[in-house]
């Protein structure tokens, strides 16, 4: 039997499928806390923007946590509105605004954040495309804090290759995404795995019961029953390899202006 890939499935129904859930990827708000432990001077004065925020569970983690004003971009518009209806639930309008846009073609000021966050995203652009174009967007010295999926070792097996590559061509291991973050112009910071219940509890669970619903909703639609089929298969393959992949928190610091050396 054929593979259905993730470039096969229609945008729209994709985001109609996750909007509804909390979480559109695998994370968790501990995980997002920690990497921000990595970050210092967060005040009322930071700027972050949060790239791929989906309906923004993320967002709303980084704002509660901080005092920082809080950009979020994402090219769901329908998403977009979820966020910041949930930004105007939590009382945080003031602070945290969602804007429709794309994570490649970004319309900001040059140096006009402090902090560019994005978690689970910056694979539909690339790691190195994204990392190399958002940095000018970057206060010198500012820091890029990104969730990325990643191989935790050299080989791993046929099946689960072929299945990741075809879904993120660039996925690679965690060292050579550290050296991409040194190569674009960053000082990695810290790299860290995701515990597995970012993935079971609060990606694949959740999704069951949508799942369910979501083939009642569209009945006899095939691209419907393929996505459904896709996720399915994306939490049995999960389980069954999970010991050689993952997602990484990488937090990096942008290499701020060293004065006139020749090297
Ligand atoms: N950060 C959220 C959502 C992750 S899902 C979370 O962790 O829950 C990935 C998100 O990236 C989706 O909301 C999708 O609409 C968005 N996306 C995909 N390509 C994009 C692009 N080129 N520019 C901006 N957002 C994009």
């Amino acid at each position: 039997m054929e593979e259905i890939t993730i470039h096969e499935i229609d945008f729209a129904l994709i985001n109609e499928f996750f909007t509804e859930l909390e979480r559109q990827g695998p994370g968790s708000a501990e995980e997002t806390v920690r990497a921000l432990s990595f970050i210092g001077n967060i005040s009322n004065k930071t700027k972050i923007a949060d790239l791929g925020c989906g309906t923004g569970f993320q967002t709303m983690v980084l704002a509660q946590n901080t005092e920082a004003t809080i950009t979020a971009l994402d090219l769901f518009a329908g998403s977009i509105d979820k966020l910041n209806a949930k930004a105007e639930r939590h009382g945080l309008q003031d602070r945290v605004k969602g804007i429709v846009g794309s994570m490649d073609d970004l319309q900001f000021g040059d140096e006009e954040f402090d902090i560019i966050w994005s978690e689970g995203a910056i694979g539909n652009i690339g790691f190195e495309k994204g990392l190399a174009h958002w940095k000018r967007f970057l206060k010198k010295d500012g820091y890029v804090a990104v969730t990325y999926e990643s191989w935790f070792t050299d080989d791993r097996p046929a099946e689960i290759e072929k299945w990741w590559t075809e879904a993120v061509p660039e996925i690679s291991t965690i060292a050579h995404n550290i050296s991409i973050m040194q190569k674009t112009g960053y000082i990695p910071v810290a790299a860290f795995v995701l515990p597995e219940t970012c993935w079971t509890d609060n990606y694949f669970i959740p999704q069951k019961a949508r799942q369910e619903e979501f083939l009642k909703k569209h009945p006899g639609n095939k691209t419907a029953e393929n996505m459904v089929e896709f996720l399915r298969r994306e939490a049995e393959l999960y389980s069954k390899y999970k010991q050689f992949y993952g997602y990484v928190f990488y937090i990096a610091q942008k290499i701020g202006n060293w004065g006139n050396w020749d090297l």
